[in-house]
């Protein structure tokens, strides 16, 4: 008989009744060190007193008006993700696929508006995760995530990953926009360099395409900066953001210049709890804390710290690791095993990590995990992966 939770995940056979920082507590007490952090959500740990002032403060207001109405919350996050990005406005989501579903449709009203309804082509990548609704799974056109929704929303081709030559080929002044993940998250942690970023921009300019970024999963200091594209020196047209950002509480956004916005006039698009007070809320304290500069540099100096004794694990078990990816706290170890064998010997370690695609483990804590939580994670990873080797 099915199970009343319709059965689209292979659960692990653990649940977790509480958490504190960067620690997931199950009902008898065990505490597993978490570095999947919700697949990047929970970027200030779990149970962070800043964050439930936050959100039980709001929640003793006012938890939901309509967007009918101003919501000064809301526009209170707009402000601070318009003062730290490249973008003149913001719309809310509560999720990243709904992010890409806007970015699609603002994409297609753009060339609209331009008087070239023709102009609908997409150009995303192998590998590419977007979401699930139609218009993302057939963004990404990967076998697994389509198969049996077909016809899938036409509009998009998929070019290989990391082929410069292959874009430059495909691209045209009939070409709509590029979307792209600056480090892929599910594809695997595979971060795109600087210098092909900046050519993507440049190929974009060149014929008027608009850029998409997909920094869902990327960005919100992830990478030790607070958009992953910062590192580049370029920026984007569109961007889709969320995970992070409400750290635990559904939230997503996107972020656009004026110029790729102007057409979504009142009655374009709509939402009835994006941008609510409650998670709106939140999402500014996660802002406050998450966008400022010593706490990104700490990312960084934790990154840096955990990649080197990441380094030192690939070494000590040749057999099970091929080497390390990823920038910031956005970590990935490439495996040369299967990395849900290593997530499942790791459950019996009490660490919790999250398997990707191009056979990678990923490493996603929360970003302000402790030095001393660092080495532990280590030390059991060491363990873990000592149970394969064997
Ligand atoms: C998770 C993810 C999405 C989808 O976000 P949901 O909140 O699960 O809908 C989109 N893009 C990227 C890069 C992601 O990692």
């Amino acid at each position: 008989m099915i199970s009343h939770v319709l059965p689209t995940y292979n659960r692990a056979p653990l649940a977790f009744e509480r958490g504190e920082g960067s620690w997931a507590i199950t009902a008898d007490g065990t505490r597993y060190l978490d570095l999947g952090a919700g697949i990047a959500v929970n970027v200030l740990g779990h149970a962070n007193p800043d964050l439930v002032a936050a959100l039980t403060g709001q929640a003793g207001r006012i938890w939901h008006v309509s967007n009918l109405y101003q919501i000064p919350e809301q526009e209170r996050l707009a402000d601070l993700l318009v003062d730290r990005t490249f973008a003149d406005t913001v719309f809310f989501t509560n999720s990243g696929t709904e992010a890409a579903e806007m970015a699609i449709k603002m994409v297609r009203k753009f060339w609209d508006h331009a008087g070239d309804p023709e102009r609908i082509e997409i150009l995303t990548f192998e590998g590419a995760f977007h979401g699930r609704s139609t218009g993302a799974i057939a963004a990404s056109g990967a076998e697994k995530m389509v198969k049996g929704f077909g016809p899938l929303m036409p509009g998009f081709r998929t070019l290989p990953w990391g082929d410069l030559e292959a874009l430059e080929g495909a691209i045209s002044d009939r070409t709509a926009a590029v979307m792209i993940e600056p480090v892929q998250g599910e594809g695997g942690i595979r971060p795109l360099p600087d210098a092909e970023l900046k050519r993507i921009r440049e190929l974009c300019d060149r014929t008027g395409a608009l850029l998409v970024l997909d920094e869902v999963q990327c960005g919100m200091g992830r990478t030790g900066r607070l958009f992953a594209h910062e590192y580049a020196g370029i920026t984007p047209d569109l961007m889709m953001v969320a995970k992070g950002i409400g750290g635990g509480f559904p939230l997503g956004a996107v972020l656009a210049s004026e110029a790729a916005a102007r057409p979504m006039v009142a009655g374009t698009h709509g939402s009835t709890y994006g941008g609510n007070p409650l998670a709106c809320a939140v999402g500014a304290r996660v802002m406050e804390i998450v966008a400022d500069d010593a706490f990104l540099a700490e990312v960084n100096r934790k990154g840096a710290l955990f990649r080197q004794k990441l380094e030192g694990l690939v070494a000590a078990h040749p057999e099970v690791f091929e080497a390390v990816r990823g920038q910031g706290l956005m970590l990935g170890l490439k495996c040369k095993v299967a990395p849900v064998d290593l997530v499942k010997a790791g459950y019996a370690q009490h660490i919790l990590t999250v398997p990707a695609a191009d056979n990678t483990l990923r490493l996603l804590p929360p970003l302000n995990i402790e030095d001393a939580d660092i080495a532990e994670a280590v030390r059991r990873l060491d363990r873990a992966a000592a149970e394969l080797d064997a």
